[in-house]
């Protein structure tokens, strides 16, 4: 790869998924930067994180007897964090707001540093700045963007460690380009060089294809708590707009910016086009990192479909004890089963497929398939709740054919990705930015079946590799767009899926083969790293 000098990169993110345990994540971004920081611990390129050292993380989401999600918060047990003995001060509300730094252990010359507000030399309130992950809005979020935006440029400037590349992990960032503006203004420079020269070196990954899943904030609000950090009105304006998009700014204050996938960057630049002066937009998909999320088991006999059968069929053994640990339900390790775990946000439609109970009832009742879903809701999305509510009802009325494992972690995430035979994928194209469970599924010969979304039109061979179904369709009438895609679903169920798996194992097993040879380089995070060097990093 590159010969010169790496550039050095700080990667700010309001969440690092390292471990299941250790609970400074919620989802996919969290998967995502953790993944990277491990990725360029591998490759050994100088790449740190700065993110927040969250006192209860994201919610802990179980379900009660009627069959409801609840939220529930615990303070996080952290052991490995070592103690930077530095602080740094930001100002919010006009008070001055006390930063201790932690930096983590174990990656090495990859540290991430950790933010937290909740020591003694602060007010209560301030306290809990840093206490839950998207557990508040507004003026809360702001001021954990603060921490995370702010206080991360002067704990570099504390650590004197250069750096040539701000890369913002999601708008959530963005606050940190205004100090860095700041900071070249007390130099001396106008606005507009600061600006002009700020943008030199940040460059932004946005994930968000809902245009109102990208946060903004009033400019009174941003003004209250300080956010505008020495700018004026006007110029916060120019930045972001009226009310302030995060990602509008994120994409003017960068010079350049990259979505997730081949296709969400198109998506991308269709929702950003009448956005002025901002970055161009690159699809560099997302990856995983591979000695985390795949079984040894398999990478050892990838090519000898005996012996690939063999530890497929241990490791799914193990996921059914882990099931039946975790719900009291015995499934039967000889029967197809399905895996399907995300956020149960609406447009990823986790219950899509109990939809036509004619079709799908049938199968449950025979012990023809058996379905195994995760997934919290975002704790304030109702319907989010009402999703995973129908899957438990689903769960009560067929206790041997579909389960439901709450309070989904990295633990579950692994533990499905491994052990299923099918890994389904059903959301609202265009609207699946990447999704990279899918990626681990498929390096462990855990079949896709998907629409076509995100990552997977990269990397499907239809019949080949898995399946896709679908073929691409979208519709803005939702009921159409759900009915198509329900159809399509079930065709490939009942005319592909489950004639091969009971009647063809060899093809299913050559299957399993080429999903993990055609993705296992192209979709690991040593290839996405390598990309952003290239295409985002090394001007
Ligand atoms: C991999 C993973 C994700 C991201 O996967 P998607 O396909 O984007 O849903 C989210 N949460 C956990 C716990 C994961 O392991």
């Amino acid at each position: 790869m590159y010969k010169g000098k790496y550039p050095n990169v700080a990667y700010l993110c309001m969440e690092y998924g390292l471990e299941s345990d250790f609970k400074i994540y919620a989802g996919g971004l969290g998967i995502l930067a953790g993944d990277y920081l491990k990725g360029a611990k591998d490759l050994n390129v100088p790449i740190i994180g700065i993110g927040i050292k969250w006192k209860q993380g994201y919610s802990d989401q179980r379900i009660d007897e009627r069959g409801k999600a609840y939220d529930s918060y615990y303070n996080n047990a952290y052991s490995d964090l070592e103690d930077t003995g530095m602080k740094v001060t930001v100002k919010i509300r006009k008070r001055d707001v006390v930063c201790k730094v932690w930096k983590t252990e174990q990656y090495e010359n990859n540290p991430i540093y950790l933010l937290d507000t909740d020591i003694p030399e602060n007010d209560g309130d301030d306290r809990w700045i840093t206490g839950q992950l998207y557990g508040w809005f507004k003026e809360e979020r702001i001021a954990q963007e603060i921490v995370l935006g702010i206080g991360g440029i002067k704990l570099l400037r504390e650590l004197e460690i250069p750096i040539d590349v701000y890369h913002f992990n999601e708008g959530h960032a963005v606050l940190a380009a205004f100090e860095l503006i700041k900071e070249k203004m007390e130099s001396g420079c106008t606005f507009e060089e600061a600006w002009k020269r700020t943008r030199e070196e940040i460059v932004f990954t946005t994930h968000t294809p809902i245009v109102q899943g990208n946060e903004s904030h009033t400019i009174e609000a941003l003004e209250y708590m300080g956010a505008f950090n020495g700018l004026t009105r006007k110029q916060i304006i120019r930045i972001g707009g009226e009310p302030f998009n995060m990602t509008v700014a994120a994409l003017r204050l960068s010079r350049k910016s990259n979505a997730v996938s081949k296709l969400h960057s198109v998506t991308s630049n269709k929702m950003w086009k009448t956005t002025s002066g901002r970055s161009e937009i690159i699809g560099i998909t997302n990856a995983i990192h591979v000695p985390t999320w795949v079984d040894k088991r398999i990478l050892n006999v990838e090519k000898d479909s005996d012996k690939l059968w063999e530890a497929h069929m241990e490791i799914k053994k193990e996921t059914v004890s882990f099931i039946k640990d975790r719900t009291g339900s015995q499934l039967d390790s000889d029967k197809l089963l399905i895996g399907f775990s995300r956020r149960a946000a609406t447009y990823k439609r986790s219950d899509l497929i109990f939809k036509d109970k004619n079709i799908i009832e049938p199968l449950l009742k025979d012990g023809k398939i058996q379905i195994a879903f995760s997934g919290k809701a975002h704790p304030l999305d109702d319907t989010g709740k009402q999703i995973v509510q129908n899957l438990v009802e689903m769960m009560n009325k067929y206790p041997n054919a579909v389960v439901f494992l709450e309070n989904y972690d990295m633990n579950i995430g692994s533990a499905l990705t491994r052990g299923c035979d099918i890994w389904l994928n059903n959301p609202r194209r265009p609207l699946e930015a990447s999704g990279t469970s899918g990626m681990k599924a498929a390096m462990n010969g855990v079949l896709n079946c998907s629409i076509l979304d995100g990552w997977w039109p990269e990397a499907c061979v239809d019949g080949v590799n898995g399946w896709q179904f679908g073929d691409g369709f979208e519709s803005d009438n939702i009921e159409e767009l759900d009915r198509h895609d329900l159809e399509a679903l079930y065709d490939v169920l009942i005319n592909k899926i489950i004639p091969t798996y009971y009647n063809n194992k060899e093809k299913w097993i050559e299957m399993m083969m080429k999903s993990i040879a055609t993705t296992k380089e192209s979709f690991s995070v040593n290839r996405m790293i390598r990309e952003y060097y290239e295409k985002l990093y090394i001007k």
